[in-house]
């Protein structure tokens, strides 16, 4: 954990091991479960790889395969408890360069549901994930 000066999400691995992440849902073989930052949509979680990876195909095949299914997990979890109409999944890196993914519930009665998920991103702020909203979204998922 080299980067944990520079990186946030690594600072977020290190909370969620050591039990004081205040959005964790759970932490994984090779991932953590976290409440996103904001609930602009309803339900968004996020899964971080607890490795300071860069790029997916930089993993060995059976972390990218650990990690995939993290990832669907935490989806139909998000799903069957908001029953979204669409699941956006994800994975740019482009502003924090730690391997991360974005599980995002789309909802028919968005602005526009067909947008891409950053398109009303001036509001997020106004949803900020407090504690108490954190631990209602993690109780709420069925087996994440
Ligand atoms: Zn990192």
């Amino acid at each position: 954990m080299d980067h944990l000066a520079t990186c946030p999400l690594c600072r977020d691995v290190r909370a969620a091991i050591e039990g004081t992440h205040e959005r964790l849902i759970s932490v994984n073989q090779h991932s953590i479960y976290l409440v996103g930052e904001h609930q602009f949509f309803s339900g968004y979680c996020m899964v971080v790889a607890r490795d300071h990876v860069r790029e997916m195909h930089d993993l060995s095949g059976e972390v990218q395969q650990a990690i995939f299914g993290d990832v669907m997990r935490l989806g139909r979890s998000v799903a069957e408890a908001y029953r979204p109409l669409k699941i956006n999944y994800a994975s740019l890196g482009n502003v924090v360069e730690h391997l991360h993914w974005h599980v995002i519930p789309r909802y028919a009665d968005e602005t526009d549901p067909k947008s891409h998920p950053w398109a009303e991103a001036e509001q997020f702020k106004n949803y900020r994930t407090t504690f108490d909203t954190a631990r209602k979204v993690s109780r709420a998922l069925i087996n994440p």
